[in-house]
């Protein structure tokens, strides 16, 4: 494949590319027949170095698109595998691939991957390909999570391919550019513990320490610190998604980053009604990902890493399960304590003290009981009387509120640094599903991208309340009875 005429200013490391070959095949993107820029992530691209201004908008799409390969760029297919509803699976990027690390002027690395690009050694039946209407939702969402301050891949670009894919119905297709940390998930681990040799995952370790929990080179047992940095690492990552009613909808090993971001945005969705057993995706039929499982299901995920991790943690099998099952035996009281700590912080106090578990769990009690909106409850509570507004108008939690003002006014700074630490701690606005949809619809049915970049430019600013309209931070009437969603698309 020729290397596009134009360079934007890539600055290309392929250190994934230089480890063991058993991790990955050498494959490049599979040009296709009319690429069209549609979204383009300008901030984004700055932050990472890329000179875009003055360029010819079709020799960005011709490297978007795979039609051409930036400089310096050393195109692959990472290998993984991953336990998929708890079912052990051979995966790997089947539909995506990498096309090098650019080392941006912040001084980070950053994996440039193209998703929807073709077919590779790992596509089985798959046809590498995806739908305009999942990448433009894809980089709705993941840059809705990014701009709520949640560690998360990024999107740079979503282009048109001028080719359809066939799904239920033909569909147009895209290749959407997608920006992380890296993309070694618990699932590459687990591939290369069951595929690969000891020498190929010491150094799949290696390397993952090295980016992204360094702290853990210099420990007695690099391999017991790496779990134990990356149970932190989720557990930080789900009070996140916690604090704004994410749902993940697939948390399987293989879309679980050892970089501690979220990933993986298809049947994602943010809840409207707060219920711990909220669940959007169509395939998730016993609810083993619903909100209120995420801490659990984070857990399990680890005892699967750790799984991977047992022969560099002790060479005597028993010593080694021992040592990762102290690890892991941690992760229900460090998880109760950040959760508190996040919960504490949406109600306006920064330090909790005896009791403020118990007000939390009533305040979540009460707003289960009452099916309350979860964003625009906490929204509510930062009102100077909320008394006529849902659900503080409801007896239940109009006592939980007097019981709340009681606490904060024996707070040291009262009600005036809780409304400060309030609003840092909650959006008034967030991706709801149904305007999600809409503009979905307008960009893809009807052509119409405007509402899609209306939508995304309330979303990059979601803790300020100056003007959002009624539109975008209301539920819709019937709440989400009926709403589906859908993993690859
Ligand atoms: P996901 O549901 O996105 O986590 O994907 C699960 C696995 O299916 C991964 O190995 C993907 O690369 C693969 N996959 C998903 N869609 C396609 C497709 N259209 N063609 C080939 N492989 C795919
Ligand atoms: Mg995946």
């Amino acid at each position: 494949m020729p290397t596009a005429p134009t360079d934007l200013g890539w600055h290309f490391d392929n250190s994934y590319a230089r480890l063991p070959e058993g991790l990955f095949s050498r494959v490049g993107p599979t040009p296709v027949k009319e690429p069209g820029l549609v979204l383009f992530n300008t901030e984004l691209a700055e932050q990472l170095g890329l000179r875009t201004e003055g360029i010819d908008p079709a020799a960005i799409a011709q490297v978007l698109a795979g039609n051409a390969l930036p400089v310096g760029s050393e195109p692959i297919a990472q290998a993984y595998a991953g336990h998929q509803f708890g079912h052990f699976t051979m995966l790997g990027d089947g539909r995506a691939v990498l096309l090098g690390e650019q080392l941006a002027p912040d001084g980070k690395r950053y994996d440039i991957q193209l998703k929807g690009s073709g077919t590779t050694l790992y596509s089985r039946r798959g046809d590498g390909r995806a739908t305009l209407r999942a990448m433009l939702r894809e980089y709705l969402m993941s840059e809705a999570m990014h701009h709520l301050g949640i560690p998360t891949s990024r999107s740079l670009a979503v282009v048109r391919t001028g080719q359809p894919v066939m799904r239920e119905r033909p569909e147009q297709g895209a290749v959407l550019t997608r920006v992380a940390a890296s993309h070694i998930r618990v699932g590459t681990f687990e591939y290369a513990r069951h595929f690969l040799n000891l020498k190929e995952l010491h150094a799949l370790m290696d390397h993952t320490i090295q980016r992204h929990h360094p702290e853990a080179a210099d420990a007695e047992n690099p391999a017991l610190e790496l779990l134990r940095s990356m149970m932190r690492g989720q557990i930080a990552l789900i009070v996140h998604w916690m604090r704004v009613g994410f749902i993940h909808g697939v948390m399987n090993t293989d879309n679980m980053g050892l970089a501690c971001e979220t990933f993986d945005y298809g049947p994602c969705a943010i809840m409207n009604a707060y219920d711990p057993a909220t669940k959007f995706s169509s395939i998730d039929t016993g609810g083993r990902y619903a909100f209120g499982n995420q801490p659990a299901i984070a857990h399990w995920n680890l005892s699967v890493l750790a799984g991977a991790l047992l022969p560099m943690i002790h060479d005597n099998e028993d010593q080694a399960v021992a040592l990762a099952q102290a690890v892991l035996d941690e992760f229900p009281a460090l998880f109760r304590a950040a959760h508190l700590r996040m919960a504490c912080a949406k109600i306006g106090i920064t330090e909790p003290q005896a009791g403020d578990a118990a007000l939390v769990q009533d305040l979540y009690n009460g707003m289960h009981a009452t099916g309350a909106d979860h964003t625009n409850t906490f929204a509510a509570l930062q009102l100077e009387d909320p008394s006529g507004t849902a659900p503080f108008n409801d007896d239940q939690l109009i006592h939980w509120h007097a019981r709340w003002r009681e606490r904060i006014n024996a707070a040291p700074d009262g009600l005036q640094a809780a409304r400060r630490l309030m609003q840092r701690t909650n959006p008034v606005v967030i991706p709801r599903n149904h305007v999600v949809e809409q503009v979905l619809d307008a960009a893809t049915v009807q052509n119409d991208l405007a509402p899609l970049q209306a939508f995304l430019a309330v979303l990059r600013r979601p803790y300020t309340d100056a003007a959002v309209p009624d539109t975008y931070r209301l539920p819709p009437p019937t709440g989400d009875v009926g709403y589906r969603t859908f993993c690859g698309t």
